[in-house]
């Protein structure tokens, strides 16, 4: 493979031209293994950035694209339908909360996040709130690269700090201090209320990822904070938006993180996972009180929107899923994460342990240097790509508990050269 080529003409995600170290050649991928083009095999401890739960080259999954590729790969959604995208929205409508019952399909995670953000806008124009322009989010929150996203990702861990000049001022506010499992104390709401109550008629909805906040700092916080978080946005006739990209799907323990706080936001957006892993579509989730609310055209329409092989493929995805006993498999998973990543917190440069189903978290007390972690890791099998003092997993649902022990050991070891 030409990987000389691509280190000096091709970008990858979050890098300069040319990068700072040459990506690895993939050939292949089978179950949770990537297979490299010198013959390495390596664990997938990433689930391609949280995305491939059920492992690469899945025979469902692949048939599922077959038989949709021989009918059409794709056609525009204007004015136009197909069966692929009623079914996915069925699916979806079926097993989110009651009130969600209307699906906007679009291209990444990203732009799901634009289109939410747009649509709690419009409903604000149209129904006598047109002097809200504001959007309140979280520190550590990380919600996608765009310009819109990008305003309401933490402005300093948010990796959009050059582009803060361009960028609309929105509200910030501490990330949920309370971890999941300590006890709840209703002073934890304290900040979000008095913003609120002071900025209510300027802020059009409170935008955060409910439960885990993923590539913003890893953080898992109390579940109780998504209903006293409704209650207050109810109070103040402020929308509620919950940025499920990461946790949607199980990843969290229950099918959607918001389930653990037994609340409904306005809008839900989903993505990653979607798809297994096999494709980029997000879904944009709301209730009749914003789709009736506005009533004019939503302008925004992607050329590729509610792709049929995406949406074939998310069907059977979610499908599969569904099919077994996911929430025992993801337990399973947590519980092994939890007593195998426990000896992490007697090495000296760790500050943390974090663990909620199928995510484990290590955080360091400084950052190291990776480059030599990730040999090590390479070196042994493994792949997990650490940010900032971050060292994660969020493996594929389908690994075993031997290859699980593998990515668990060898993360210590590595944690142990720091
Ligand atoms: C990854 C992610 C996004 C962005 O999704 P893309 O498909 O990469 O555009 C948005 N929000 C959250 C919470 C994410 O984890």
């Amino acid at each position: 493979m030409d990987v000389d080529f691509d280190y000096h003409h091709i970008w990858h995600p979050y890098s300069q031209m040319p990068a700072q170290s040459k990506p690895l050649p993939v050939v292949s991928a089978e179950g949770v293994y990537l297979k490299l083009a010198d013959g390495r095999q390596l664990i997938d401890g990433m689930a391609s950035w949280w995305s491939c739960i059920h492992g690469y080259n899945q025979p469902r999954l692949n048939e599922s694209l077959k038989l949709q590729l021989d009918k059409m790969a794709h056609v525009m959604f204007g004015g136009l339908t197909h069966q692929p995208a009623i079914s996915l929205a069925k699916k979806l409508v079926n097993i989110t909360a009651e009130p969600l019952q209307h699906v906007f399909f679009a291209d990444s995670g990203s732009v799901g996040v634009e289109v939410a953000m747009k649509m709690a806008a419009q409903f604000c124009f149209e129904n006598g709130l047109a002097q809200k322009k504001r959007f309140l989010s979280f520190k550590k929150g990380y919600h996608g690269d765009t310009f819109g996203a990008m305003a309401v990702c933490d402005p300093v861990t948010g990796m959009h700090h050059k582009f803060k000049r361009l960028l609309n001022k929105h509200i910030f506010i501490e990330s949920p201090q309370c971890g999941f499992y300590e006890p709840w104390q209703p002073h934890y709401m304290d900040e979000l209320e008095q913003q609120l109550a002071a900025h209510h008629q300027d802020i059009i909805a409170v935008i955060f990822e409910p439960v885990v906040q993923g590539a913003g700092g890893m953080n898992i916080y109390h579940p109780h904070y998504l209903k006293a978080a409704r209650e207050l946005c109810d109070e103040y006739n402020v929308l509620l938006i919950f940025d499920e990209v990461a946790t949607g799907f199980g990843r969290t323990g229950e099918l959607f993180a918001y389930q653990h706080g037994d609340v409904v936001p306005d809008i839900l957006v989903l993505g990653k996972a979607l798809t297994g892993g096999y494709m980029t579509l997000s879904a944009v989730l709301t209730g009749s009180k914003i789709a009736h609310g506005i009533k004019e055209p939503f302008m925004h329409g992607p050329t590729f929107m509610a792709n049929p092989l995406a949406c074939a493929v998310s069907l059977a995805s979610i499908e599969l899923l569904l099919s077994q006993d996911w929430q025992a498999n993801i337990k399973r998973i947590q519980q092994q994460l939890t007593t195998q990543l426990s000896p992490c917190k007697t090495l000296d440069n760790v500050q943390s342990v974090r663990v909620l189903g199928g995510i484990g978290v290590v955080e360091l007390k400084e950052t190291p240097d990776w480059s030599a972690i990730h040999d090590y890791l390479v070196n042994n099998g493994v792949w997990l790509r650490p940010f900032k003092n971050l060292l994660y997993m969020m493996p594929p649902y389908i690994i075993t508990e031997q290859q699980l022990t593998h990515l668990t050991e060898t993360l210590f070891q590595a944690l142990k050269k720091t």
